[in-house]
This record gives C-alpha cells, sequence and structure tokens, in this order.
C-alpha cells in the first residue's frame, strides 16, 4: 500500500539540497563536452568525488611558507588528477610539558593549470557537475553502439553464466 505513494517523481535527495542552495546541475550535453575534454586522471577524481591528497607519513610534512597570520603553509598536490592543490594551514602551539604541538587550523582547494593546459574545472557560469552525472557520461560513451536490447539479453546471459 504504501509502495504507492513512492517513487512516482524519482528525485536525488542530494539534487533538491544543491537546487535550495542556489546549485545548478551542469547540462548533459555540458557534462559530455566536459568528459571529452579531460584526461582519465581528471575523470578519475571527477567519478570518484575526491581527490587523492599523499598522507603525512606518505611525504612527510613540510612547509613552503607563513601566512600575514603567521600560519605555516604546506600545499599538496593530488597524485592522480594532479592539478588539485591542497593548501593547508598549520599554527604550532605550547601543549603540555612545554612541548611544541602543532595542529591543522584551515585548508582550502586550489587548481592550477597543467603543463599542457589541461584544467580541472570545466568553464564557469554552465553549472556544478556531480561525480554521478561524469560516471553516467563516460558509461554512456563506454556504451555508445549498443543496443539497450542487446544489453539485456548479454546480461541475462551473464547472470544465468554466474549462477552455473
Ligand atoms: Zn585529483
Amino acid at each position: 500500500m504504501a509502495d504507492e505513494n513512492v517513487g512516482a517523481t524519482p528525485q536525488s535527495i542530494q539534487g533538491e539540497q544543491q537546487t535550495e542552495s542556489g546549485w545548478t546541475r551542469a547540462s548533459d550535453e555540458d557534462v559530455d563536452l566536459y568528459v571529452d575534454r579531460v584526461t582519465d586522471e581528471v575523470l578519475a577524481c571527477r567519478e570518484r568525488g575526491r581527490h587523492l591528497f599523499p598522507t603525512i607519513r606518505q611525504t612527510g610534512i613540510h612547509f613552503t611558507g607563513v601566512d600575514d597570520d603567521g600560519l605555516l603553509l604546506r600545499r599538496l598536490t593530488c597524485t592522480c588528477c594532479e592539478l588539485a592543490v591542497k593548501v593547508e594551514k598549520w599554527e604550532g602551539f605550547r601543549g603540555a610539558g612545554r612541548r611544541t604541538r602543532f595542529r591543522r587550523v584551515a585548508s582550502h582547494l586550489e587548481y592550477r593549470t597543467g603543463p599542457d593546459g589541461q584544467t580541472y574545472l570545466a568553464p564557469s557560469g554552465r553549472g556544478h557537475m556531480t561525480p554521478r552525472q561524469i560516471g553516467d557520461s563516460v558509461a554512456s560513451k563506454a556504451l555508445s553502439g549498443q543496443t539497450l536490447t542487446a544489453l539485456r539479453k548479454a546480461a541475462t546471459r551473464a547472470s544465468k553464466d554466474e549462477k552455473g
């Protein structure tokens, strides 16, 4: 009974939140154009929905600047797309036992242009792309030329093969 009220207009919760907070979603056409333009590594970060920054153990902790407030700056480049840079601000303070301790107080992302002019961000003013939109676009390209009927048949066969 309750099922009748569900699923009439499928809506993603995320999509609704984005609309409420003034987000505009990029059109499928814009996403397709973007997917054609960027590298596989950029697509990987986009589809995953996050970058891969090395851990402190992996790269050590090195500061490469001091800001106006005296905070130490640390910059990390995404090991996957290599276009996203996480800028962290650290402060040192006197901990228990008079030992100096450190803590990260802020961080933000910056995007750089790659050596061949690659950019991570889509042209501004076209709306935001969600990881799901990127995945849908990549999948649609990979499956282009195949009919839905053929795909269903193949998928049914595969499920029978799995069962043995
Ligand atoms: Zn990345």
